[in-house]
């Protein structure tokens, strides 16, 4: 059971605060149809992504990191916003000191309508050369996607490999993108931490960050997290349930 009191409450915080961020993770996908890491459904001819989303499997099979790349952008490619996207972008339509920080790759935020998106660990449709690092968008898939043709940067006098544009695990994240994040928790009066496990770093941190530099936290997520018991309000639901709810 949803509490309409702690709703409303919320809903008014959500209107008088001048700055609010809504911090994403996996879970606001899921009731999109995309696995998430953590929990059933997200493995790949027997591989977890922790052993392929990684500098170095793509250093040992550049192949076989592309290819499970790929089998994910086909999975991703028919897939819709879900409700909690939806209202996470009126949000942004609806106040001026509105940010969303990411960590999701999957463009899904971006399709529902929200504009200023703080991307933490990339963007699956995008690739990055790794010897010139152009970002260019990557929506092509081949024909079979047992096939793989290696993509080399088409930039005169590069050639080089080509990656997807994703933070791989054990990678640092981008200055600037990280910069981005942290203005948008250190500022924000209200934020949203909606469908993250709070253990990949450094996100995972940012909710208690967020709280010390006195934010109220509120926590939307079926499962319990290591920040749940640290969080002003939780609603152990769906995100498709309660985000729309706020609007
Ligand atoms: P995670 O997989 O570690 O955790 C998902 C969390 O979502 C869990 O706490 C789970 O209880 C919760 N959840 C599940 N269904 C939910 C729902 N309907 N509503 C709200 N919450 C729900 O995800 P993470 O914390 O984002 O960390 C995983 C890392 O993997 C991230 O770095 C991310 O970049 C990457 N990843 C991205 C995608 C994507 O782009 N959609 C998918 C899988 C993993
Ligand atoms: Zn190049």
């Amino acid at each position: 059971m949803i509490d309409s009191a702690l709703i409303e409450a919320v809903k008014k915080r959500l209107n008088d605060a001048g700055r609010v961020a809504v911090l994403t993770g996996a879970g606001v996908s899921a009731e999109s149809g995309v696995p998430t890491f953590r929990g059933t459904g997200g493995l790949w001819k027997n591989f977890r992504a922790e052993e392929l989303a990684t500098p170095g499997a793509f250093a040992r099979d550049p192949e076989l990191v592309w290819q499970w790349y790929n089998w994910r952008r086909n999975e991703l490619k028919a897939l819709k916003p879900n409700p909690a996207h939806t209202a996470i972008a009126a949000m942004e339509e609806a106040g001026s000191g509105f940010r969303l920080v990411t960590q999701n790759v999957d463009g899904l935020h971006a399709l529902a309508g929200s504009k200023d998106i703080v991307e933490l660990h990339g963007n699956i449709w995008r690739s990055r050369c790794t010897g010139c690092f152009e970002i260019k968008e990557n929506r092509e898939l081949p024909p079979e996607l047992s096939d793989i043709e290696l993509p080399y940067c088409a930039k005169e006098g590069c050639g080089s490999l080509l990656r997807p544009d994703i933070v791989w695990f054990g990678e640092a994240l981008d200055q600037g993108v990280l910069t981005r994040a942290l203005e948008a928790i250190d500022s924000a009066e209200l934020i949203f931490v909606v469908g993250t496990s709070a253990v990949v770093q450094p996100a995972a941190s940012f909710a208690m960050r967020g709280k010390e530099m006195g934010a109220y936290v509120v926590e939307v997520n079926p499962g319990d997290t290591p920040i749940s018991d640290y969080v002003d309000t939780r609603f152990q639901e769906k995100a498709g349930v309660v985000m729309p709810l706020f609007i």
